[in-house]
């Protein structure tokens, strides 16, 4: 855009920008207003008035309640969804209670997650399907990209833009979320390759998200990104806000091992530590605070993280299962999908454990699921709709391995 053309663009009237790049820009009588201060200003209006806006914890689910609900989401993982289950309720339950100003002034340790398994295993699944069950707003960070404010990426609190965001820009909702933050295994942790880390090693990073976590008053810009100094900031209270961290911890198996084989060495184990104990897809589930420290995680953030839990791996009998049962099962969403054109579709058993193994090769747990299931399924969600004359298909084994539409069964 030319000097001369700058000059004739709107000025908003109340941060002196342009309305360039096509930013929306609203005339009213004498002034013209940005998009971008229309946004800070609701945001102001509805923190002022967010002291009347109530939170209903009344109803928290009972832990019972909240593992069966996490069951219809989530395949296996019983210990998991057992801790998180509780741990929730108890969190939940605390905020109604501190609320309660009959109550007596006991002093509650929040009990922030760290969730321990490998990629793919369901941690990010765990924590948003209880964020939505319990109906509070849900954020997710990946530390890895965070870095300290001013620096290129993703300032730590971030993190709080998004959750005000799915607040709807509600602070008083906001604070009674739950935040996820994955890749937590990268934190304080040298990596061999520090290009790679950026500044996530670095201190600034480590002592903004320790203090995230335990609690502090974070100004917040309403939008993220470039704090400018026009900006009305939103003070955020992380004290209520449940962390639920995830990591791979990748190698922590071995010193889990270590530690068993140790305690079995000097009698304080019997039975058969092969078998039993070791038993690779459940080993990460007997992970203690020690293994983490081992691993390299600092005191500090494991401190911050009491509640710590790990996860099994997936297995093709898993992922199986992960294919057909959850409620909104891959299975489910096609065969729904198709529905709405008027056609149905079928798998035959072995087609969906062809699929599984495949995945299971790929190595990512259940990631890699959705994009083999896609791939075979391309060509008939692509003429699948406008075909007149097929109405029912069964999706063979033949057809997972060749994708030739022969081996196809069509009515
Ligand atoms: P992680 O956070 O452990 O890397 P995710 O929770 O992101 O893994 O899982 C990736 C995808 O795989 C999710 O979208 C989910 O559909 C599926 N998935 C992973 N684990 C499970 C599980 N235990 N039950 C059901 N689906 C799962």
């Amino acid at each position: 855009m030319t000097q001369s053309n700058h000059e004739h663009l709107p000025t908003c009237s109340f941060c002196g920008q342009t309305g360039d790049q096509g930013k929306p820009m609203f005339q009213g009588k004498g002034a013209f207003i940005c998009g971008d201060c229309i946004i800070n200003g609701a945001a102001t209006v509805k923190q002022m008035m967010s002291s009347d806006s109530t939170v209903n914890l009344e109803d928290i689910p009972k832990p019972k309640e909240i593992k069966a609900l996490l069951d219809e989401y989530v395949v296996g993982q019983e210990l998991a969804k057992r801790v998180l289950s509780v741990a929730v309720y108890e969190h939940f339950k605390e905020l109604t209670v501190l609320n309660d100003e009959d109550e007596e002034d006991v002093e509650l340790k929040k009990a922030n997650i760290l969730l321990v398994g490998p990629s793919g295993s369901g941690k990010t699944l765990l924590a948003e399907t209880l964020a939505r069950m319990l109906e509070v707003p849900f954020a997710i960070a990946d530390a890895t990209t965070l870095t300290q404010a001013g620096y290129v990426g993703e300032d730590v609190e971030n993190v709080l833009v998004k959750l005000l965001q799915a607040a709807d820009f509600d602070v008083e909702k906001a604070q009674r979320g739950i935040i996820f933050i994955d890749e937590i295994d990268k934190i304080g942790r040298k990596s061999e390759n520090p290009s790679i880390t950026r500044d996530v090693s670095g201190e600034g990073v480590q002592q903004a998200l320790l203090k995230l976590i335990e609690g502090t008053v974070s100004n917040v810009p309403p939008q993220g990104g470039r704090k400018h100094p026009n900006q009305e900031f939103i003070q955020v209270d992380t004290t209520n806000i449940l962390f639920i961290c995830g990591g791979a911890f990748e190698g922590v198996d071995d010193i889990i091992k270590g530690r068993l084989n140790k305690k079995n060495a000097v009698g304080f184990l019997n039975g058969n530590l092969e078998n039993e104990e070791l038993n690779e897809k459940t080993i990460l589930t007997l992970v203690e605070p020690e293994d983490i420290l081992k691993f390299g995680m600092i005191p500090e953030l494991a401190g911050r993280l009491p509640v710590l839990v790990g996860l099994e791996k997936i297995d093709e009998e898993g992922l199986l299962r992960i294919l057909i049962e959850p409620k909104n099962s891959l299975v489910k969403q096609f065969k729904k999908r198709f529905k709405i054109d008027g056609k149905e579709i079928e798998f035959q058993q072995e087609a969906l454990e062809l699929i599984a193994k495949r995945a299971f090769d790929k190595k990512t747990g259940a990631r890699a699921l959705r994009s083999i299931f896609e791939d075979i399924l391309l060509d008939l969600r692509f003429e699948l709709p406008s075909s007149t004359e097929i109405e029912n298909v069964v999706v063979t084994k033949d057809f997972v391995e060749t994708k030739n539409q022969k081996n196809l069964i069509m009515r």
